[in-house]
Parts: C-alpha cells; structure tokens; sequence
C-alpha cells in the first residue's frame, strides 16, 4: 500500500492464485509429465524472479526465456531450475555456458555455430531442438533433418535435452485440424531423430490452450505460459482459473466540467452533459494502452464502470466519474479479477499477452 502511495500505480500478484493455476493444469496432466513454465517476458509481466521463485517451490521441472539476459538475471537472482533459452543469439554462448541455460537450436548454421564454439572451447552443453511443424517462426523443417541428424552424430558434446515444437493455434477450435496435423509431423520428425540417438530427450509441444485441447499428446511435457498467470484462453474452463494480478491506480484529482468542454490532448473528449472527471496516476507509458482512448476503456471505481474519455496521455489519464462518488486519493482498478482481460483485450483489438506483457516496468509489482 506504501507503494501506491508513493507512485500511484501498482500491480499486485496474488501467488495463493498462481499456485491454484498451476495445480488447475497438474490436475489435467499424467503424474509423470513435467511442467515447462514459460517466465519470459518478466514472467508476462508479472516478475520473473519472483514467479520462477515460486514455481520453483511448487515442483515445476523447467523454466523457459526468450533470451539469455533473462535467463542471466533469473540465475544471478538464484533460481535454479534447468532454463531454457528459446532464441538465444550467437554472440551468448559463453553466457549460456557461464550460467547454465539451455540454448534452442532452431538451424543448421546455427547448430553449427554452437558445435564449433563448444569443440573449440571443449565445452559440452544441453541444447533443445525446435521444430518447424506449420508456425514458420523457428525451427528446423522437415526436408532439414537430412542435414541435421549427421550433424547431432558428430557432436556429442551437445547433448539433445528436449525437441519440440509450438502449436499455430491450440486456442482456436477453427485450427484444430491444422493442429493435429502438425502434431503428426512433430511425431514422425522426432522419431527420426530420436532413431539415431543413444539416449532419450524430453518430448514436448502443447501450450496453455494444448493442454486443454490436446490433452492426449501432453508427449513428456507441456508448456505453461497465460493459463498459469490467470488466463484460460480455449474459454472452457475460464471460470476455474484466478486472475493472478490487479493493476490498480489513484484518482489524482477530480473536476466538474460543463457539457461541450473537452477533455485531455487533441480535444477528443468532449463532456455530453455536465458531469465530473476523474485524473488516474497511469498512462500509456505504464502500460496503459492508448488505444483504450475515449470510451474504449474503463476502469473500476468502488465497482462502478468509469469510461476513458479523450485521449490516453504518457502518464495519466482521465475517466468520466459523473455517477460515481470518489474523491482524490480513491482508487480505480484497471483490471484484476473482476475484469476480464480477454474483454478489454478485444476492445482494442489485441489479446491478453499483450495487456500483461506491456505493464512496464515503472509499475511497482507488489507480491501477496
Ligand atoms: N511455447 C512457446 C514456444 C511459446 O513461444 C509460448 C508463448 O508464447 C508458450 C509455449 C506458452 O504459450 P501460452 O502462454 O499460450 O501457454
């Protein structure tokens, strides 16, 4: 509460609800399928260290980052779950090596690249094999695993932790097909791999949404990302997920204005009777999106709606309160559990990851 106080706008993490997600997908997983949780992107906005503290705590088997820098602070902050890096740069081997994350090997250059590094400096590592099955982000492709599989013969020194691949669209009924397709291709690809190996990497390709969907090919492990923080996004079970994070903020001031003045930059907010304003302590530099301009947001205030009215600006904002008693100092809520996050979301038409990854860092998190 200090923190409000001091900077306006907090984010509190509910870890009693993380726990409560986490143990809502073991539930739907085999005893012995590991969990992967995806805390790149500051854990999707929520703090890395501190999730990947927790999970740690609660079992998880891997940890997941998009770059080593992530994997870096998360290592020098103590965690020590294998983490693996899903695009790491070549110039971050000696990183990866230095803190022990596990880079993904998504080319044959890039495979090469690493081979020869880790020969020259007789290192040895665990590398993750991403495969392209449909997304065409990452990986390698089939007509690859000619070149690819000759290459993993010849260097021992890197050992195959995990092969994988991502799902285009586990959370759309409309992909389900291209999902299982992808999924078969992911099956004959690793098991040409798996043919010319001594030893059995960990097998992994379902998200969030897989896990609801596919439940059968949950394979050795499974990705968790936006159902762990709060967000169920197949909508089939959103009713049994908790909304881990509230953002929340103060009303710095509050005025009366006349119908027909207007409201904030560029005049877009124009008053339609006589009504109150409230000013809020967040603005798009925290992570408020400016496309939640004039009308296209609201906040919460002691639970009434309050509409954005004109333009969002770099650190507050304003909302029409003329219905709701506030005073300065109250506070509105942006989102949290009484919000759902897919509705704002499609307000301005993006999606949940997005609203919690672009929470910036000036925002306080603030854990209980
Ligand atoms: N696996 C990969 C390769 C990803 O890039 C992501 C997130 O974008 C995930 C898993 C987790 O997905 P979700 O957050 O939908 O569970």
């Amino acid at each position: 509460h200090l923190q409000q106080r001091i900077h306006g706008t907090t984010l509190e993490i509910n870890l009693n609800a993380l726990t409560h997600n986490f143990n809502f997908y073991k539930r739907k997983l085999k005893t012995d399928t590991k969990v992967m949780v995806m805390v790149k992107a500051f854990a999707y906005g929520g703090g890395a260290t501190e999730i990947a503290n927790h999970i740690q705590q609660m079992g998880a088997d891997y940890l997941a980052v998009a770059y080593t820098d992530e994997g870096v602070a998360l290592r020098k902050q103590g965690i020590r779950l294998p983490i693996m890096v899903l695009n790491p740069m070549a110039e971050s081997f000696q990183l990866c090596k230095t803190f022990d994350l596990e880079p993904v090997v998504f080319s044959l250059e890039f495979f090469e690249q690493l081979a020869q590094w880790t020969s020259s400096e007789s290192h040895s590592m665990k590398i993750h094999l991403d495969l392209d099955t449909g997304m065409h982000r990452l990986g390698f492709e089939k007509v690859h695993l000619l070149d690819l599989i000759p290459l993993i013969k010849r260097n021992p020194q890197l050992e195959i932790a995990s092969i994988y691949t991502h799902l285009v669209g586990a959370d759309e009924e409309i992909h389900s097909s291209f999902s299982i397709q992808q999924l078969a291709l992911f099956s004959e690809m690793s098991q040409a791999i798996l043919q010319n190996l001594s030893y059995k990497p960990i097998l992994h390709a379902l998200n969030s949404a897989g896990i609801v969907a596919f439940p059968e090919h949950q394979l050795d492990m499974v990705r968790l990302g936006i159902g762990l923080y709060g967000v169920e996004v197949t909508g089939k079970y959103t009713s049994e997920l908790q909304s881990i994070s509230t953002l929340k903020t103060t009303i710095s001031q509050i005025k009366s204005l006349e119908e027909g003045e207007t409201v904030g930059y560029s005049r877009k907010g124009v008053m339609a009777k006589p009504g109150k304003i409230g000013t809020l302590a967040i603005g798009y530099a925290d992570g408020y999106d400016r496309r939640f301009s004039n009308g296209k947001g609201f906040v919460l205030i002691h639970g009434q709606k309050a509409p954005v009215i004109g333009n969002v600006c770099m650190d507050m904002v304003m909302v029409d309160i003329s219905d709701i008693d506030a005073k300065p100092g109250d506070e509105a809520i942006i989102y949290g559990p009484e919000i759902s996050l897919k509705e704002l979301a499609d307000q301005i038409g993006t999606i949940p990851y997005e609203l919690l990854t672009n929470i910036s860092t000036r925002v306080k998190r603030v854990y209980y």
